[in-house]
């Protein structure tokens, strides 16, 4: 066989030749062809080169999810540079050390955002070039000589006629093709390089029929942002099958994505599931009757959840687990045929996994304290490990890190088990587990138990340290408008649900609560904030 490498200029070439006239639309308020995409992709890759940006150097985005962005996903890889996307969320700390650490040597930010990364423009000495996307914004721009204009820019840029793959000849595919930064709840973020056969394959193995399954016929919205580990694949994962892309740009109001989500007649929408919980008061006003899948991921999707979703427009919330170093996606879930017999609450336990793992890669549980393998009888719980094509092998610019095994598998630093079918159920983060008198309370599952009450919206458990216990549940909750639950409400749901000694001994109830970076619930601010009071 042809020893040809797998490359993301192939996506954009598929993209422009098979389906040219497919729409990408941004915000409702723009509208162009895959063929007009791919235009302003050659310009732009032509005008990197005119900036003087070389060959692997890291080409950074500050920016949200609209066409500009799409076509520096396109362009920066497919010219054989590094496409570090950059989460807009971050403290000034984190942006500093993320941009220095990376070697950052252009950013392209999008207006609106330009006063909040130009603050610590001081801290960033090395990045040569900024590129300013029009967003419809009109912040201030500095007068500063590394300022360009995104239009200008790309308008100077040259429209080759030859193809992608023929002009930037990339001789190996596992040459990076993009950047993600990790959290970093311990120590400094950690950046996991993709290559761009990593990329090709994970997009492949989202894409699968009976996973994800995109089709030319779907208009895709991803919801989760691009600097959320790629938006889970989606914009490559679209332009690949052909489907069209809905991306929502600047606003995040659940208004305006449920008034695109409706007009754009969306087939498949991915986000967090905080993004979820904030659209489900409104989902009955709009007709979203198009819908034939929803992802959610990042953190756990609470049954109750994607069973509204189910109830409301007919589709559940499927679940998926992933994480930055797995690029990000490493399991589906979802029912299978095994399944048809099943009574509904039984097909709801099924979906509330985090599923079976993607071809390709390689689930493991083994026991914290001994390092040896698990049983998969859906009983044993372990810490979960993975490997794969698309499984991170070290962090960049990190010589040695113990989150890998010494046969190379990654460490997730997740708690899980998992079944005879190969389904994964996470039961928590092993840093999130409440140790109660010795015995373990999982935060996932007493959360999920505390959401099916019907006047709860969001809800986050911690451990709190106690003298006699070492540690005791307090959950943190948010009622719907108009909800009037007390604790002994909570207290009376939860006892058919969970063990005695599993009740919170304190339910503190609040307006919203605290969110990381990329919309999941920060218990580390909860923690923080729990200490201090
Ligand atoms: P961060 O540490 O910033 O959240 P990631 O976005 O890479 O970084 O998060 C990966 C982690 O998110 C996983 O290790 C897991 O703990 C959690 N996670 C992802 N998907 C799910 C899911 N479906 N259910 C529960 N937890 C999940």
């Amino acid at each position: 066989m042809q020893p040809r490498p797998l490359t993301i200029a192939h996506i954009l070439e598929r993209a422009e030749r098979l389906f040219a006239h497919k729409h990408v639309a941004t915000a409702g308020v723009e509208r162009l062809t895959y063929a007009e995409v791919a235009d302003h992709t050659r310009r732009l890759a032509t005008a990197l080169d005119s900036l003087g940006v070389p060959v692997g150097a890291r080409v950074a985005t500050f920016a949200r999810n609209t066409r500009r962005h799409l076509e520096i996903y396109c362009a920066v890889p497919a010219t054989k540079r590094v496409l570090h996307t950059i989460n807009i969320r971050l403290s000034s700390d984190h942006l500093a050390y993320i941009v220095n650490h990376a070697e950052d040597d252009v950013v392209f930010v999008d207006r609106g955002l330009l006063p909040l990364i130009w603050r610590s423009v001081g801290h960033l000495p090395r990045v040569r070039h900024w590129v300013v996307l029009p967003d419809g914004s009109d912040a201030a721009i500095p007068a500063d000589p590394r300022i360009v204009h995104y239009d200008e820019l790309i308008s100077g840029g040259d429209p080759f006629t030859g193809s992608f793959e023929d002009t930037f000849v990339l001789a190996d595919e596992n040459l990076a093709s993009g950047l993600c930064y990790t959290s970093g709840t311990t120590g400094p973020p950690k950046g996991v390089l993709y290559s761009h056969r990593s990329t090709v394959l994970h997009c492949l193995g989202t894409l699968a029929a009976g996973l994800i399954g995109l089709g030319e016929s779907d208009v895709v919205m991803p919801i989760v942002p691009f600097f959320h580990a790629n938006a889970w694949g989606l914009p490559y994962g679209a332009m690949m099958a052909g489907a069209s892309l809905v991306l929502p740009g600047p606003s995040t109001d659940p208004a305006h994505l449920l008034r695109l989500w409706e007009t754009e007649r969306v087939t498949v929408a991915g986000a967090v599931p905080t993004v979820w919980t904030s659209l489900v008061p409104e989902l009955g006003a709009y007709d979203l009757s198009a819908t034939r899948f929803l992802l959610g991921g990042g953190s756990a999707v609470p049954p109750a959840l994607a069973e509204t979703y189910r109830a409301a427009i007919g589709v559940p919330i499927t679940h998926s687990w992933g994480m930055t170093e797995v690029s990000p996606v490493g399991a589906i879930g979802g029912t299978r045929t095994q399944h048809r017999e099943a009574t509904a609450q039984e097909r709801v336990a099924v979906r509330a996994a985090q599923g079976q793992p993607l071809p390709l890669v390689n689930l493991r549980i083994v026991d914290v304290e001994t390092g040896r393998e698990l049983p998969r009888d859906g009983h044993a719980v372990g810490e979960l490990q993975v490997a794969g094509a698309w499984v991170a092998g070290g962090y960049f610019r990190v010589r040695a890190d113990d989150s890998f095994t010494d046969d190379g598998w990654l460490r997730t630093g997740d708690l899980a088990t998992i079944d005879a079918d190969g389904y994964l159920r996470l039961v928590d983060r092993i840093k999130d587990l409440i140790k109660s008198g010795g015995e373990w309370i999982s935060s996932v599952e007493l959360e999920s138990a505390i959401a099916s009450h019907p006047d709860v919206v969001e809800v986050a458990v911690i451990a709190r340290p106690h003298p006699r216990w070492t540690e005791r549940p307090v959950a943190y909750v948010v009622l719907r408008d108009g909800g009037a639950a007390t604790a002994d409400d909570l207290v009376r749901h939860l006892t058919p649900m969970v063990a005695k000694w599993w009740l919170p001994d304190e339910f503190v109830f609040m307006t919203e609560l605290p969110k990381t970076g990329t919309g999941k619930l920060s218990k580390k601010a909860l923690r923080e904030s729990a200490r201090t009071v």
